[in-house]
């Protein structure tokens, strides 16, 4: 009877002797070798830092310089990353029309607050790292051919929090805008009041909507943009009293955060709750512009809000 060829490794292998002897350990005649890998090579690292950023919607990889270009928007899920004040001011006017207002106002630490760190040493290292002097930069400029009064703030400074400075540059661009005769945008991210200057930051809320109640008997239009994120004070005062209030997509817009507003009411958020696409259900803001198409759409607006005016001005 032949023997099934099958069993022959199965229960002899312990003791087949190997064809060829192995080499011993560290020996030169191993036939393949791996490269060895010196500490600090890998792959990761060969990419050099602030090339890429990974997108935290769909965990793409993008090139920076790509998303520059994009205006700060991922080219594949269209979320909208943090853009600073300069650079929305840079792709919304016409190149060297904007004229800066009150560039130097800078606050002063009037209560002497000192928490984990004093509130002039916090404007100080917030200066150093932005380059702006407060959360919020004003000017004229034109969009398209139209002369507007803008206001963009800028989260990177201290929250883009709403303290003297940002109120009275605010209300000085409205006055502006007023006496001038200028439609008025501001474009909003905010935390909320600053709690640096207290009752000072709170106060801030009605001088902005006072300024902007003279602007709006004027029968001039005022359109407040709110990005991610507009809450708090800001939210409360200038920033939902725009004729018009567009936000940019999955802005986070709200009054107090959803836990605060969980605990008080004990009741279950809906889901998407303070989203601007939420917010646009409920008729609480009136559109969503994406980042890329903001300056057009604002053109369109401005032009349909002050046409009114232009053609009376040319008839009188
Ligand atoms: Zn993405």
């Amino acid at each position: 009877m032949a023997k099934n060829p099958k069993n022959l490794n199965v229960s002899g292998a312990e003791g087949v002797e190997p064809a060829v002897t192995p080499p011993p350990a560290g020996s030169e005649t191993t036939l393949i070798r791996k490269p060895k890998i010196a500490a600090g090579s890998s792959r990761k690292k060969e990419i050099p830092e602030g090339v890429w950023t990974k997108c935290p919607k769909c965990s793409n990889l993008i090139y920076d310089k790509e998303l520059d270009h994009n205006l700060k928007v991922c080219p594949n899920c269209q979320f909208h990353f943090p853009i600073s004040a300069r650079e929305r001011i840079h792709a919304l006017v016409e190149t060297c029309s904007f004229e800066e207002m009150n560039a130097d106002m800078t606050s002063v630490d009037i209560l002497q607050f000192t928490g984990v760190a004093t509130y002039t040493s916090k404007l100080t290292a917030y200066q150093k790292s932005t380059g702006l002097k407060d959360a919020v930069i004003t000017g004229i400029g034109k969009i398209g051919s139209i002369k507007t009064a803008i206001g963009v703030m800028d989260f990177s400074f201290l929250g883009g929090s709403m303290g003297s400075v940002v109120g009275e540059k605010l209300t000085r661009l409205i006055e502006t805008a007023t006496d001038r005769e200028l439609p008025l945008i501001i474009i909003s991210t905010s935390g909320g009041a600053r709690m640096y200057e207290g009752m000072f930051s709170l106060m801030q809320m009605a001088k902005t909507c006072g300024a902007l109640g003279y602007h709006a008997q004027a029968r001039l239009p005022y359109i407040s943009v709110l990005t991610h994120p507009t809450t708090a004070g800001v939210m409360a005062s200038y920033a939902s009293v725009g004729d018009l209030v567009v936000a940019e997509p999955g802005a986070m817009i709200g009054f107090a955060g959803p836990r605060v507003i969980k605990d008080t009411t004990q009741a279950e958020l809906p889901p998407g709750f303070q989203t601007a696409e939420f917010l646009v259900d409920h008729g609480m803001i009136d559109a969503i512009v994406g980042r890329r198409e903001m300056k057009e759409r604002l053109h369109y607006y401005l032009e349909f809000l002050t046409g009114g005016r232009t053609k009376l001005a040319k008839a009188g």
